[in-house]
């Protein structure tokens, strides 16, 4: 894992993400305001465009590139967002190992970055209902001592229910909250892209572990 790998996960997400564009954008536009996909690729492209820099960088020090580049690009309720997420998971890999154990620390290091940022918890409709029960799972699968493979059949799993999980609920943070019960009956774009991300990188990193 070093800043080759971070940028083969961005290549994913980016592939990914590009080709969901207008069903994001479509969620986005029923419940929010239509920008969240392209705030996204936005940033995407911005680490695109830093390639040489991340690759050249160790795993903490890539991440870290990455999170000020999506902090400056990516804008709306999201760009902080993630910053917290990719900033978070930068520090944690400070002090712990490049394994299953080590990996379940640093993500889930920085989904509760990504917590305090925004300030709330699952059963919000947002990319929490998505980031939070996969980190909770991440670290379960540690603790059974799973294998890698494991981890990554499973994850995207556990996002996908979560994800689907989010049309029923009330939104109650981020600007789907001022739909009130209009909210309900629409997937929530932040944790379709959360899910499709994670989804992305998992196959990526499955195919790298051979
Ligand atoms: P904006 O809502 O400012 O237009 P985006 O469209 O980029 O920003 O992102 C919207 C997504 O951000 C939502 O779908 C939701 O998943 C997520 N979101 C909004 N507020 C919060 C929050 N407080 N905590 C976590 N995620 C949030
Ligand atoms: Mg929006």
């Amino acid at each position: 894992m070093n800043g080759k790998t971070v940028m083969a996960c961005i290549d994913a997400a980016y592939a990914a993400l590009k080709e969901h564009t207008d069903e994001i954008a479509s969620l986005d536009q029923q419940i929010g305001d239509g920008d969240h996909i392209f705030n996204l690729l936005r940033g995407m492209e911005a680490l695109l465009a830093v390639r040489a820099e991340i690759e050249a960088e160790a795993f903490g020090p890539a991440l870290d590139i990455a999170a000020t580049k999506v902090l400056s690009t990516v804008g709306g309720s999201s760009g902080p967002l993630f910053f917290s997420l990719l900033n978070g998971m930068a520090k944690a890999s400070v002090t712990n190992a490049m394994d299953v154990g080590g990996f379940a620390q640093i993500f889930a290091a920085g989904v509760e970055a990504v917590r305090q940022r925004g300030k709330t918890g699952v059963g919000s409709k947002t990319m929490m209902d998505v980031l939070i029960p996969v980190a909770k799972r991440f670290a379960e699968l540690a603790a059974e001592s799973a294998a890698a493979r494991v981890v990554l059949d499973t994850l995207p799993q556990i996002a996908e229910e979560n994800m689907l999980a989010t049309r029923d609920m009330l939104a109650t943070k981020g600007r789907a909250s001022f739909l009130g019960e209009r909210s309900r009956g629409h997937i929530d774009p932040g944790a379709r892209s959360s899910q499709i991300m994670i989804a992305s990188v998992c196959a990526r990193l499955a195919q790298r572990n051979g």
